[in-house]
């Protein structure tokens, strides 16, 4: 279809005029008692997207945020609707609808630090979690709640009392996520219990065409308010390739992390077991490691992304389940230890470190099998990325312990499928659900799978 074919449906948002020098959060019209707030968490200038977004929110407007994860949208759209909720108070006030748990709760985590001072609550609802506890929390009616769409309309269908006619404010955050998760009808039926009357807010890193389905359906005249072109990686963030055999993959891995020892590390692995293999061999060098993938319990991956928040764990090994989204500020080194098969992915991973004005460095292991998909990232990042410079005798010289290393780590992972397998009990693995999912053809149980 050409583009702008369907325009006629709806007339296309007002672009905001690019950025100017960044201002203060007063010169945005954010109140004091926020701007203190602000002061309060280390934010001194507004970002971009805040400096675009934050003064036509406080006019009442629907916003459409281009904006990625990084970008600080969080605070672009909580500060208007906190500063709405200071002049009218009501509860039930905002709902902010996002694709994962871990937004969900990183989500909130700005609400408390940003609304703490004016005693705003709020609830996360999202799966994985016990239902009963989140209707008492509904029953309280927080003025914010943080959701995925399918708990929340769980919620809508089952709990008794709960319901969002009152509604001011909705967020569809990473809009482009919960599309590709194929929560849209779930998006449909929240939408058609809440208020026309009310704000909206729609976040998406990309505008696909799903997105602009959802925007015309959604918002009323909207002002659009971009912030960085497609696919850039930031200047600060130095970024390597090394081209190596794929079986000393292992070796270069614990060089790198010795090379580089003192920062914290997010090594990116292609999956679940991948994932757990290499964080129990470092775990057999001395490093502190810890996983994060689809195969933990929800409960695992909090403990895991919050003891890496902490820096109680310099290594953090992750499957693309955490390459996007999450809120992990002092990454100092990106590595891809199993080139992302999307280049668009690359992007993402890399994005983890070099944020908010820090530098960052990201080191992109290519073997004799990754060729290709080093050329597509580099195409797609439009430029030629440097070598890491290393000492390959070095390397060699850890061989042997790695290989040792290795083979614990694989009887480590076979005791701990033996047990799961007889503990029975791996109702909230992704996989299992997966699973179960095909066999059944079931669609609620896999709406846990986030
Ligand atoms: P977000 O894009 O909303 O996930 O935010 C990314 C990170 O930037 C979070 O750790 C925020 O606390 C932080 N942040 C948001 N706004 C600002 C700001 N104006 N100045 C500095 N850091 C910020």
């Amino acid at each position: 279809m050409a583009a702008g074919e369907e325009e006629g449906s709806a007339p296309e948002p007002e672009q905001e005029p690019a950025a100017e020098e960044p201002r203060s959060f007063k010169d945005l019209g954010v109140t004091d008692v926020l701007c203190e707030a602000c002061d309060q968490l280390g934010w001194k200038v507004p970002t971009k997207i805040q400096v675009e977004a934050i003064p036509v929110a406080l006019q009442g407007r629907d916003v459409i945020g281009l904006a990625e994860t990084g970008s600080g949208k969080t605070g672009a759209f909580a500060l208007p609707i906190l500063q709405a909720l200071l002049e009218t108070p009501q509860r039930l006030f905002a709902l902010v609808l996002t694709p994962t748990r871990e937004l969900a709760f990183q989500i909130s985590e700005q609400f408390e630090a940003l609304g703490s001072s004016i005693g705003v609550q709020s609830t996360v609802i999202v799966g994985g979690i016990d239902t009963m506890s989140q209707s008492l929390a509904l029953a309280k009616k927080p003025h914010v709640i943080i959701a995925t769409p399918g708990r929340l309309v769980d919620h809508l269908e089952n709990t008794k009392g709960f319901n969002l006619r009152a509604l001011k404010f909705l967020v569809m955050d990473e809009a482009d996520r919960i599309l590709n998760m194929d929560f849209e009808t779930e998006v449909d039926k929240i939408l058609k219990v809440i208020p026309r009357d009310r704000k909206t807010f729609l976040f998406s890193a990309t505008m696909t065409k799903k997105v602009q389905k959802l925007q015309r359906a959604a918002l009323k005249n909207p002002v659009k308010c971009a912030v960085s072109s497609k696919y850039q990686t930031v200047e600060k963030l130095q970024q390597y390739y090394i081209f190596i055999p794929s079986k000393f993959k292992d070796s270069y891995l614990v060089y790198i992390l010795n090379e580089l020892a003192g920062n914290s590390f997010m090594i990116f692995c292609s999956t679940c077991n991948n994932t757990q293999r290499t964080a129990l061999l470092l775990r057999n060098l001395g490093f502190t490691a810890i996983p994060l993938h689809g195969q933990m319990s929800q409960n695992k991956r909090l403990g895991s992304l919050n003891k890496f928040k902490a820096k109680a764990r310099s290594i953090l090994l992750a499957t693309d389940v955490a390459s996007r989204g999450l809120d992990i500020p002092h990454v100092d080194v990106v590595i891809n230890f199993d080139i992302p098969t999307h280049s668009k992915d690359y992007i993402h991973r890399v994005g983890r470190t070099a944020r908010a004005g820090r530098s960052g460095k990201s080191i992109t292991f290519v073997t004799q099998y990754d060729v290709e998909l080093f050329q597509r990232i580099e195409h797609l990042i439009g430029k030629k990325l440097p070598a890491f410079p290393m000492q390959e005798e070095e390397v060699m010289m850890l061989t042997e312990r790695v290989a040792e290393a290795q083979r614990i780590a694989r009887m480590e992972l076979r005791e701990q499928g033996e047990k799961k397998r007889s503990r029975n009990d791996d109702d909230d693995t992704e996989e299992a659900i997966g699973v179960r999912n095909k066999v059944a053809g079931g669609k609620k149980k896999k709406r846990k799978a986030f």
